[in-house]
């Protein structure tokens, strides 16, 4: 069984008073929530929010494809590593169609990340044209191979996958539970086929448009073990809400 998770994306939001208040307030209500919460800030608050003690793991919203060197406005895995951090994304919708990142890109930074024990939540998601196509197990399919393309069984205890259907992010329109616990089971088969039954061990969280009133319906799923929360991880009130909708 894999375990619960519900992660916070703060996206590029925040300033440095908001985001200390809005984590201390996540840090003490953590205490009852019966999953693993993580938080990810943007870049410039990972390090003071690492340090906090408590209940709540710390990821970053992207790291570099790359080792130390001459990458400006870059960060590489061996800093986030230095700094404790726990988690980061990658191949998230929002880097893959504003900043061109590849899939290509994305495995490369799995791979740097599991080399210094990070753990990667790598999102997957189709669009909506895709989905009209019918093209949307295609399309996640081929973006989970390519990202974990070179896995090695050992390392799939450190791995988060967030089906993320671009079509519901930021814009209110939910996934149903039924499509998202399709699409997970789907996802859950397919990992399974890569990497042999231990696969079964990766969370698979649901993100786009999750919130308070629908938390609930989709973490009952089978497939589902817990959320990637974007806008609704911005108020304590209905990050924790969500937190404790299994
Ligand atoms: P949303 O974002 O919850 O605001 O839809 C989710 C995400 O992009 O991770």
């Amino acid at each position: 069984m894999a375990r619960k998770i519900v992660a916070g994306n703060w996206k590029m939001n925040m300033l440095a008073d908001d985001g200390q208040q809005l984590i201390q307030e996540i840090v003490k209500g953590a205490a009852e929530v019966d999953c693993e919460l993580i938080v990810c800030p943007a870049a410039p608050f990972l390090q003071s929010f690492s340090m906090l003690k408590g209940n709540v793991k710390i990821g970053a919203q992207n790291v570099s494809a790359f080792d130390n060197g001459a990458y400006t406005g870059e960060w590489s895995a061996a800093m986030l590593k230095s700094i404790a951090v726990n988690y980061a994304i990658v191949g998230h919708s929002e880097r893959r169609s504003l900043f061109g990142e590849t899939d290509d890109q994305v495995n490369a930074k799995v791979h740097k990340l599991l080399a210094d024990g990070i753990k990667p939540i790598v999102c997957c998601g189709e669009t909506l044209e895709q989905r009209e196509e019918k093209l949307e197990k295609e399309v996640v399919k081929l973006q989970l191979v390519k990202a974990l393309d070179g896995l090695t069984e050992e390392s799939l205890e450190n791995i988060v996958v967030a089906y993320e259907p671009v079509w519901a992010i930021g814009t209110g329109v939910t996934a149903s539970a039924e499509q998202a616990q399709e699409m997970h089971a789907f996802i859950r088969s397919t990992l399974v086929k890569l990497f042999g039954d231990r696969a079964t061990e990766i969370p698979l969280l649901y993100g786009g448009s999750c919130k308070p009133a629908n938390a609930k319906e989709l973490f009952a799923c089978e497939d589902i073990d817990g959320g990637l929360i974007g806008g609704a991880s911005l108020k304590s009130e209905s990050f924790l809400a969500i937190a404790q909708s299994f």
